[in-house]
């Protein structure tokens, strides 16, 4: 991944797993003279030519029309639904409808997540897992293929983080080994599982403390990005800790009698103007911020309940904790000048991830072995109107594949920060790898409309089936490789955990904030089901939103209009 590229992807915030290590500047990178067998395995090499005639049979049969049809109709259709994190209810009843069509095994709430569920098909070993996230972002609906600011419901969330193709193209892949494994009849268990409620790294560690993982052998992730890449070892990147700190006073009339409140939201901004004032003596690497979630009801009546959610994000685990003790710290001055109390709850989690190095580099192989999509005119014209528009770098789509990159430790000083991913937890508790694929280009500042524009156009959906390829071909040899089961294993025990060990920052009492976003959705879901992709009128949601809305894909703005802006 290209420096642009991954400051592109950590500014989307859940994106750091796709960079694994950076390099930067004067550092040094792994792996070093000291490095174990496991660290230097070859497994793109002297492979068995049944595995490798297998491998294009399946590497065909991802690449023909009807698979590309698949994946672009449940990416298009998951687009449709603009769900956000903890209400993936229509997400979760279509996917797992395919899913179970197709003859896996379905179990729904899973962790005690209502959205959440598991998918599985075959016996035996290996069990491999396929994950991605499903959530989106609020205020960032926006009609495909228009490369400026046009919403298709005010308001509405969607998906301006590209959510929407994860599962696709993993189900995609999962349903293309399946048959040759039916066929063959190779023994092992594919499961699938999504990333309910990934922006509020609300998931992944219930997931690992539920069990779901006791009996995987290898997790293969996949995120949307603007190439097709993986990476090993450390992100770079942070974990973070997700709370919200709930101060309660005492209520009084504010005109008649405010000597007797005691106000909640006077301890809510004074813990903000603290919070502020220490972000100036915190590490660099830091990134913390804030939303009130709780006011107050109206002006005259002194606040009893006031409410703030933090986002504390560090590059460790202990960093973490630092910077939640520092917090409470905070909260607690808070109450002693405003009279009133606090409690705290957490919403999310998640740990800095590593990813695995024999996993990264098999799938780098069958990376470089599939290629890049073809870019239409029209897809270029997409992306290059949405880069003007924006006034970033006009660098059109991917044209070449990023190299494999790697690095088993990052010194601490020299991460950068930046954003957080619940898969890090997952990554520590099973050998994980995460693919990157060109659903997407570089142009959004992540988290917003302007990237959702591809999400559901032909850019989008050659990205899927691109990923799908080379997550089908690495999964197949997963499947028929056991030594490389063993390596990746090895690197995990040896390599990864030897000296370090997770430990969750979800507390045994914690629970799932299943209760988050059910207000917006509330809000706009009528609104939003008028435009559900309905695939049996169309074949694109792109020829929806053309019978809808009456454009065409692309539509940009005419050249003279653009200077002006
Ligand atoms: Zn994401």
């Amino acid at each position: 991944m290209t420096r642009t590229g991954i400051l592109w992807l950590a500014a989307t915030g859940c994106a750091v797993t796709l960079a694994a290590a950076v390099p930067q500047a004067g550092q040094r990178l792994a792996p070093t003279p000291a490095a174990k067998p496991a660290a230097t395995p070859a497994p793109a090499t002297k492979i068995d030519p049944r595995v490798a005639k297998l491998k294009d049979q399946v590497l065909a049969d991802v690449s023909s029309p009807a698979m590309f049809d698949l994946g672009q109709v449940m990416t298009d259709q998951v687009f449709s639904y603009g769900e956000l994190g903890f209400q993936e209810f229509e997400t979760q009843k279509y996917l797992t409808g395919v899913l179970e069509d197709n003859g896996f095994a379905i179990e729904t709430g899973v962790a005690g997540i209502p959205t959440a569920w598991v998918a599985k098909w075959g016996s035996g070993r290996p069990v491999i897992a396929l994950g991605s996230d499903v959530d989106c972002i609020p205020q960032a609906s926006q009609k495909p293929g228009v490369a400026f600011r046009d919403q298709i419901v005010e308001g509405a969330p969607g998906h301006g983080e590209g959510h929407n193709s994860g599962t696709p193209l993993n189900i995609v892949a999962a349903l293309a080994v399946k048959r040759i494994m039916e066929r063959e009849k190779l023994p092992g268990t594919i499961m699938i599982w999504p990333g309910v409620a990934e922006e509020q790294l609300g998931t992944k560690a219930y997931y690992v403390r539920s069990g779901m993982f006791k009996d995987v052998d290898l997790v293969m992730y996949n995120h949307v990005g603007s190439n097709l890449g993986t990476g090993w070892g450390d992100s770079g990147g942070n974990g973070l800790i997700s709370l919200e700190y709930l101060f309660e006073g005492e209520t009084a009339h504010s005109a008649g009698a405010p000597w007797r409140g005691r106000s909640a939201l006077d301890a809510v901004e004074l813990m903000n103007v603290g919070w502020n004032y220490r972000r100036e003596h915190l590490r660099l690497q830091q990134r913390s911020h804030y939303v009130i979630t709780n006011g107050g009801d109206q002006p005259n009546v002194v606040p009893r309940n006031a409410g703030v959610w933090y986002y504390l994000r560090e590059t460790s685990y202990d960093g973490i904790k630092n910077l939640w003790d520092i917090a409470d710290q905070v909260a607690q001055g808070a109450t002693l000048m405003t009279n009133t109390s606090v409690t705290s709850r957490v919403l999310g989690s998640a740990w800095p991830s590593h990813m695995n190095r024999t996993m990264a580099e098999t799938l780098h192989a069958n990376i470089t072995q599939v290629g890049l999509p073809q870019w239409s005119e029209a897809d270029l014209a997409l992306a290059t109107a949405t880069q003007k528009e924006l006034k970033v770098p006009v660098v059109g789509l991917v044209k070449e594949i990023r190299d494999l990159r790697g690095a088993e430790q990052i010194p601490d000083d020299d991460k950068r920060g930046g954003g957080s991913d619940d898969i890090g937890d997952i990554s520590w508790t099973v050998p994980t790898v995460s693919l990157s694929f060109p659903a997407n280009f570089q142009a959004g500042p992540g988290h917003n409309w302007a990237n959702a524009i591809p999400m559901a156009t032909p850019i989008a959906h050659k990205g899927v089936n691109y990923g799908a390829r080379a997550q089908a071909m690495t999964l197949l040899e997963f499947m028929l490789r056991p030594e490389l089961v063993s390596q990746a294993k090895d690197y995990f025990v040896n390599v990864q955990t030897k000296n370090k060990k997770y430990t969750p920052l979800i507390r045994p009492g914690d629970q799932p904030a299943i209760h988050l976003n059910k207000g917006i959705m509330d809000r706009y879901r009528a609104d939003m089901t008028k435009y559900y992709f309905d695939s049996t009128k169309y074949k694109t949601y792109l020829d929806q939103m053309k019978a809808q809305f009456g454009y065409s894909y692309p539509t940009v703005r005419p050249a003279a209009t653009s200077q002006q802006h």
